[in-house]
């Protein structure tokens, strides 16, 4: 009979206890026993929910204390070699997502296209592995001691190896394949002797462009698993399989799972592909996202697969794990009723999934509410006026103005003339830094414990100190520190129409740290300034030159839950036109110099090449029309970090920024080297102290980056900054730091 499963429930506790527990047991105010009945608890609790919601198949193992990539790495036993000293199992793994006094953590970065990150395997010639936990046994049998059969989890071997970092050169991590292996089949072996019946292997690399190495080692990989293991439902996910769907198909597997909400079209080849006895699991709940789903709809896509593999070889379940949504609707009681009826959280993900399994073995009259109330939510969205607004379609229908009145050269000579800065100008990336007092602020005016003008004459007073400081350190493009913002995209978010903001929304980005999306349901515009007044008062304290700050379209589209009823790249027109309002008022108040923030430029980039140009156009195109407006003499900036700019240098340029600011001190200025070899044409300042460090770099540290830089870069074509923004560090650190970046622009043009 067709079965309801789940790939993945969240970890990290509606009420974020796992986030809770960590940080105290890192502080040392709870013991890790207690840390760990917490975890128990959180599973328990978790299963629990998940058989109660009608889950025929439940995961384990799917639970991670820090990471599920890490959780592999020390199930493999490849914890780096810097941390051998450390016995204690718990606090081994803790020292290897976080370093210690005296070993840095191992790398983290964004897990495929989400926000989550994971900490990166590291991996060298000729390495050794052995089993190092056996964390998927203990928790099957935790589950299982519940009363609960659960399926566990684990990372396949070949995405596993994919993830990994080597610094060996000419290494492919693919080669370490049959030294890994072994431990995942001593693993698999012990699982099937434990009594499970089914285990889930992830393998999201399949959905990516894979190399002929990575397509053996896949074949491989489960020709020598397969025999030894539970029986393997293979996970797919995060889009379609493409070229790689006769090789999935065809893998001595007895599942293949496959991603039907980002790639509903491949379903057919999928169909063809698939051969007489696999089951396949139908991904067609959304995991990544917090809409809720058309049930008729997906109803029709299951029932051809239905049609074609018959009702024992079917399961449904959601698109991937469940692990980037949000983990309960019920308790968002502050939404309004009619937007809160589109929504769905991970918990009500599960009953969809249910209801369309009910809807497969008895007919969709058994499972009629839930129909039902999907149908009518379904309706109201169509036709809701809250989301659909006439004008701001029409606007951003029509053709974006993408160019500036001149091209660069003119402009920066207008620039010149009119802003008279010195050679290697300095400036910082917006913000100062967020104390306890700022934020304690902030809880209180929210709260509603302290009035407007009191809120308001303290940011004025922090602001104005902010500016006084960097007058006294010479700085000479200045900024208002964003002491007014308690995020760069939430911020803009609670201006814009379009935007909703949720209470418990939290999806984890990496260990402990949990994001709250913004909920972009509608038609985006701006009923009002957003950031005039803060600019203009800044403006008003100082005779140099006050930078606006402004969050970009992409970025903004990229950190928020994002509607699926149109096009992302027509959602973001309509911010980027937002914005452009926003950056022609703060030109008509006299700020001539604008900032717009990309950071996420990069990271929206499709996980496969052939639609990265498509997304580029767009992601470039409104960017252009947020900063095409201003007189030649307005000068643009942009900003962007965590990057790897080599692959998008045309797009970078593409952006015509006046000028852009780079992360670039903790790869040594390596970065520069894409933009020499592009020749960049426009102004460039290459971060030149790691902001995500308490360290002050010494005067001689930064003069030395900035020399490198000029070996890339023509001098008259440098700025002097900080890697980002500085709201994470502490007023000391600010000041001596910015003080040795002054002396550095000093020195240099002397
Ligand atoms: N202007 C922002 C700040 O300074 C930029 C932050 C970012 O790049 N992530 O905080
Ligand atoms: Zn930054």
């Amino acid at each position: 009979m067709t079965r309801s499963a789940n790939l993945g429930f969240p970890r990290i506790g509606l009420h974020r206890e796992l986030k809770q527990a960590l940080e105290a047991c890192w502080k040392g105010s709870i013991d890790t026993a207690a840390l760990q009945a917490t975890a128990r608890e959180l599973r328990k609790r978790h299963w629990q929910l998940q058989r109660d919601a009608g889950i025929d198949v439940i995961p384990s193992n799917d639970f991670s204390l820090y990471d599920h990539v890490l959780d592999t790495t020390m199930m493999l036993g490849a914890a780096p070699q810097r941390f051998a000293n450390i016995d204690d199992k718990t606090a081994l793994y803790f020292a290897v997502a976080r370093g210690t006094a005296e070993a840095p953590a191992m790398e983290m970065t964004k897990w495929f296209d989400t926000n989550y990150h994971y900490i990166v395997p590291e991996l060298h010639r000729g390495q050794q592995f052995s089993l190092g936990s056996a964390k998927a046994v203990e928790e099957y049998l935790e589950a299982k001691a519940l009363g609960i059969e659960t399926r566990p989890v684990i990372v396949g071997p070949v995405t596993w190896l994919s993830l990994g970092k080597t610094r060996d050169d000419g290494l492919d991590p693919i080669s370490l394949l049959d030294a890994v292996l072994p431990v995942y089949a001593e693993l698999l072996a012990t699982l099937k002797a434990t009594g499970a019946q089914w285990v889930q292997i992830d393998e999201p690399v399949l959905s990516l462009d894979l190399s002929d190495a990575q397509k053996s080692a896949m074949r491989r990989a489960y020709e020598v698993l397969a025999p030894v293991a539970p029986r393997i439902m293979l996970a797919t996910y995060f889009g379609a399989l493409l070229d790689t769907t006769e090789l999935a198909a065809s893998l001595p597997v007895s599942g293949l799972h496959v991603d039907l909400v980002r790639a509903p079209e491949q379903l057919d080849a999928i169909l063809t592909a698939l051969p007489g006895n696999t089951v396949l699991s139908v991904g067609v709940v959304d995991g990544r996202n917090i809409w809720r789903a058309d049930l008729d709809r997906q109803l029709g896509l299951v029932s051809r697969a239905w049609d074609s593999v018959g009702p024992d070889r079917l399961e449904i379940a959601p698109s991937c794990s469940l692990l980037h949504a949000p983990v309960d609707l019920d308790g968002e009681t502050d939404l309004d009723p009619e937007l809160r009826s589109w929504l769905a959280f991970a918990k009500q993900k599960l009953l969809e999934v249910a209801a369309l399994t009910v809807a497969m073995q008895k007919g969709r009259a058994a499972a009629k509410e839930a129909f039902d109330a999907s149908a009518a939510a379904t309706q109201s969205h169509r036709q809701s006026t809250r989301i659909h607004r006439p004008q701001v379609k029409e606007r951003a229908g029509a053709a974006l103005d993408l160019d500036r009145r001149s091209r660069f050269p003119a402009r920066r000579d207008a620039q010149r003339a009119r802003f008279r800065l010195p050679a290697f100008p300095t400036t910082t990336i917006g913000s100062f830094p967020q104390t306890g007092d700022v934020r304690e602020m902030r809880a209180a005016f929210r709260h509603g414990r302290i009035d407007a003008p009191v809120y308001e004459s303290f940011l004025e007073a922090e602001t104005e100190k902010t500016v006084r400081i960097q007058e006294r350190l010479g700085l000479d493009v200045l900024v208002h520190g964003e002491f007014e913002r308690n995020d760069m995209v939430e911020y803009f978010g609670e201006q814009l129409e379009g935007f909703a903001f949720t209470r418990n929304g939290w999806v984890q980005s990496y260990g402990s740290r949990c994001v709250k999306p913004p909920v972009i349901y509608g038609d985006v515009s701006r009923p009002a300034p957003m950031t005039v007044r803060w600019s203009a008062y800044a403006a008003s304290l100082t005779d140099r030159p006050m930078k606006g700050m402004l969050t970009g379209p992409v970025t903004i589209l990229q950190w928020s839950f994002v509607r699926v009823d149109q096009p992302r790249a027509d959602t973001c027109r309509q911010i980027a036109l937002a914005i452009r309002d926003e950056v022609l008022d703060l030109e008509a108040a006299g700020i001539g110099i604008i900032q717009i923030d990309e950071p996420a430029l990069r990271e929206g980039l499709p996980l496969r090449r052939r639609d990265w140009d498509a997304y580029l156009r767009w992601a470039v195109d409104c960017f252009r029309a947020t900063a095409s407006g201003v007189a030649d003499d307005t000068q643009i900036h942009t900003h962007m970090c965590y990057a790897e700019f080599n692959d998008i240098m045309p797009s970078i340029a593409a952006l015509d920024a006046d000028v852009i600011s780079i992360e670039t001190s903790r790869s040594d200025m390596e970065l520069l080297q894409a933009f020499r070899n592009f020749r960049y044409p426009n102004e460039i300042g290459p971060g030149i102290w790691d902001i995500h460090s308490p360290r002050v770099p010494s005067q001689a540290d930064m003069e030395a980056l900035m020399r490198k830089a000029a070996t890339a870069i023509p001098a008259e074509q440098l700025w002097v900054n900080p890697d980002c923004g500085l709201k994470t560090r502490g007023w000391p650190e600010v000041e001596a730091s910015l003080e040795h970046l002054v002396q550095t622009a000093r020195a240099l043009r002397a």
